[in-house]
């Protein structure tokens, strides 16, 4: 089977050197397999999404010399099967509607997760009208339920090696919002699986998040992608990358003339700026 990755930013941000490495990591490996690399742009968060930086990320990765196969894939024309698959777990009765806010989760969570407070369950067994919850109900996954519908479950990281999956950690996560169609962890499942990747790489942070996607891929019956959750791009003080933080945005590099391919070049020998450098990966790792 021909390997595929992917690179699936979202333009909530312009891109930065991590994501160069990321997008680095994913092309060169399904290069290096003869393989495929394709794109997907992860536009659904309607509050921080903005089209504009769609074109300069793509022309970020040109410049970088890193070039994907085919159109990239919008997760905002994926809505139709983000709904369909929420019907289908409805119908398997995994789903609930929940009517609480956020200042509610958060005065009522006790545990924490790999993704902030974990619910409690609060509306799990309530009569809640998702008509009639103001701004529309966000749906939760019964996670207990849906353990024991698969039963034990295994996945595997080329680095890190077979992982027993423990989506228990998560509690109830929301699959379908309020003010976003889905989660990053239905949509993204989905998405890897209508793409037909083979081999899903991302950093490290988001290693918890494949026990969820894991448990949802073997619920709506996708099949099981192998995983290469990479090690992240620090800086001082050990925090990943972030704009906020000021790491440079590619788009200003590219356009003070610097090389990028001399850049992606770089980044393939792990030569880096001072001051950032590539983390362990075990502390990224909730
Ligand atoms: N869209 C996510 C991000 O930009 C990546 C999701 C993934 O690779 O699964 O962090």
């Amino acid at each position: 089977m021909t390997v595929r990755t992917r690179f699936a930013p979202s333009p909530n941000g312009q891109l930065h050197l991590g994501h160069a490495y990321a997008a680095i990591v994913a092309h060169d490996l399904a290069r290096a397999r003869g393989g495929e690399f394709l794109l997907r742009i992860e536009d659904i968060d309607g509050t921080r999404s903005r089209a504009a930086l769609v074109p300069e990320m793509l022309a970020d990765l040109d410049w970088l010399g890193v070039a994907w196969d085919g159109e990239p894939v919008f997760q905002s024309e994926r809505l139709g099967s983000y709904a369909a698959a929420g019907e289908q777990l409805k119908a398997m009765g995994l789903l609930y509607p929940c009517q609480c806010t956020r200042a509610e989760v958060l005065a009522a969570a006790t545990q924490p997760g790999p993704d902030g407070p974990v619910y409690p369950g609060t509306c799990r067994g309530r009569e809640v009208d998702p008509d009639k919850v103001p701004g529309g109900a966000a749906w939760r996954l019964d996670m207990a339920k849906a353990i024991a519908m698969v039963g034990p479950l295994t996945w595997t990281d080329e680095i890190a090696g077979v992982q027993q999956a423990r989506p228990e950690r998560f509690g109830d996560v929301v699959l379908l919002r309020k003010e976003a169609p889905a989660s990053y962890h239905l949509a993204a499942t989905l998405d890897d699986a209508a793409q037909g990747i083979s081999l899903v790489t991302r950093g490290a942070d988001l290693f918890a998040s494949t026990h969820v996607h894991v448990l949802l891929g073997r619920l709506l019956q996708l099949g099981a992608p192998l995983y290469h959750h990479h090690r992240l791009l620090v800086e001082a003080g050990g925090n990943k990358l972030a704009k906020r933080r000021g790491s440079p945005a590619l788009a200003d590099m590219r356009r003070a003339g610097e090389d990028g391919r001399a850049l992606a070049e770089a980044v393939r020998e792990l030569r880096f700026p001072a001051g950032i450098w590539l983390g362990s990966g075990v502390e990224d790792r909730p």
